[in-house]
């Protein structure tokens, strides 16, 4: 069969890949660009509101991150912000809600004191709250607490984004650009990638394409792909899935908690929920899953596929299990998903944010939350935090994005641009992309 021709093919219709189909569309003058998504709507997955957190992460209260991490965090939140307001729809897209870390105790306390320090000449908008303050704009953080509190916080900025309205207004806008075929195929899954004389051939589910370069944004997969082509074997990646407890309307904005060091992902947070209106949602948890999919069976194979039980990984797994902390925690987040006991130990923790919450506000969300594809490393025998980009300089890119990558798209995707640029040779407006999305 003969196969059409694109320039560029992104496979996977999450926020990486629409965010990256926007902006080749956009910025540069390739004309043939192709989006393969196997589900029958963009953003079904992991970047859907329902399975994220749909917090735009800006660095000001997530205590897990380096000032200097905290500072490309914001560039990327920035990205999107300027993206996203001067859409007509962009109340849909991005809202403003209060935010806040919240300390609990003496040491909690003492640390966000000194963040404040170092982080506030960053974050012009960030306060220092003591209880007054916190109660004035989250009366129940602060009800029925005997403990000492304290917060970092942002009253007035856009905090929440519904990930998947966004994933859609990058590929409507990049449909109107002129003079650009943009494919959409929605329900096509591919099912392999090989390198040809000069070209990549893509087969899918529904014909086979060829594209001069190909970049896969299909989150846990993409390394599943990079493994059948040679690449990534130094990589193992640990699905680790987040579930999230119903509440009724207890906060006006979004409630952090200060992050364990040993513990990534360990603290929830407490925040309106955008897709369901008067509730407030708690969690994630983080739920170490042997499949690529929540709720998909089918992709338990493509894990068992990746785990490879070899010495890399198995001394990684061994480094965390050792730890007993880091044991407890894997095992209360299991039982974080048992039916009857799990609200009453999920309650413990989210007590934390409300004191006086009460076991029957809690309800089990059903269905909702989604899976970070965390990337072992290995060769170090260590997690490999954050977004992870398999470039092996042939005019292939494989990536991985984990939380924050919902926030990072546009970030992510001008990465993948440059190479692209480099790669094929061919233009790139970047005074035009300055002057709209103004990265730093
Ligand atoms: C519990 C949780 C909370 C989070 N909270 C936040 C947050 O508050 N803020 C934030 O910035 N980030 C957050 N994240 C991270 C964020 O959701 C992800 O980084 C982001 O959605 C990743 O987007 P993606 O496009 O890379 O992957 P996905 O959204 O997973 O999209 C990948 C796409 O590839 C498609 N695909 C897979 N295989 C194939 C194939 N063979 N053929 C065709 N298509 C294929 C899938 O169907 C899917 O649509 C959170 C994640 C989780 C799990």
């Amino acid at each position: 069969m003969e196969a059409r021709q694109y320039d560029v093919i992104i496979v996977g219709g999450g926020i990486s890949g629409c965010a990256l189909l926007y902006l080749l569309a956009r910025y540069t003058d390739l004309k043939n660009i192709a989006l393969i998504e196997k589900y029958g709507s963009i953003a079904s997955l992991n970047t859907h509101g329902r399975n994220n957190s749909q917090t735009l992460h800006c660095g000001d209260i997530e205590t897990n991150y380096t000032l200097e991490k905290a500072k490309k965090v914001k560039a990327a939140a920035a990205m999107v912000v300027n993206y996203a307001r001067q859409l007509p729809s962009s109340e849909h897209i991005l809202y403003k809600y209060s935010k806040m870390v919240l300390g609990v105790g003496e040491a909690e306390c003492d640390l966000l004191q000194k963040r404040y320090e170092e982080f506030h000449p960053h974050y012009d908008k960030m306060q220092c709250w003591d209880a007054d303050g916190i109660s004035r704009v989250e009366p129940n953080v602060v009800w029925g607490r005997n403990e000492r509190i304290l917060a970092l916080g942002v009253e007035d900025d856009y905090s929440a984004v519904n990930f998947q309205a966004l994933s859609d207004s990058f590929v409507s806008q990049a449909r109107q650009v002129p003079g650009k075929n943009i494919s959409v195929y929605l329900n096509t899954r591919v099912k392999s990638i090989h390198q040809e004389e000069n070209n990549f051939r893509v087969q899918t589910s529904r014909a086979p394409f060829d594209a001069r370069f190909v970049v896969v944004s299909a989150s846990g997969h993409s390394l599943l792909f990079a493994q059948n082509m040679g690449y990534g074997k130094e990589y193992a990646c640990l699905p680790v899935a987040g579930s999230f407890y119903y509440a009724p309307d207890i906060l006006n904005g979004k409630v952090y908690t200060v992050q364990n060091d040993k513990l990534p992902f360990a603290a929830i947070h407490g925040d309106p929920d955008l897709l369901v209106r008067g509730k407030t949602r708690f969690g994630p948890t983080a739920l170490i899953l042997p499949m690529l999919e929540r709720r998909n069976y089918r992709t338990v194979t493509d894990f068992l596929r990746l785990f490879s039980f070899d010495r890399g990984v198995m001394g990684t797994m061994w480094d965390l299990v050792k730890v007993k902390e880091i044991r407890n925690y894997i095992l209360k987040n299991f039982l974080f998903e048992v039916p009857y006991i799990r609200q009453r130990l999920f309650l413990k923790d989210a007590r934390k944010i409300v004191p006086t919450l009460q076991l029957e506000d809690l309800t089990f969300a059903r269905h909702i939350g989604g899976v970070r594809p965390v990337m072992i490393d290995k060769i170090n025998r260590r997690l490999h935090l954050g977004e992870a980009k398999i470039n092996p300089g042939n005019g292939i890119l494989f990536n991985m994005t984990p939380s924050p990558g919902a926030t990072s798209c546009l970030q992510n995707g001008e990465q993948d641009l440059r190479i692209i640029v480099d790669y094929l040779g061919c233009e790139f407006n970047e005074q035009k992309f300055r002057s709209e999305l103004n990265p730093q």
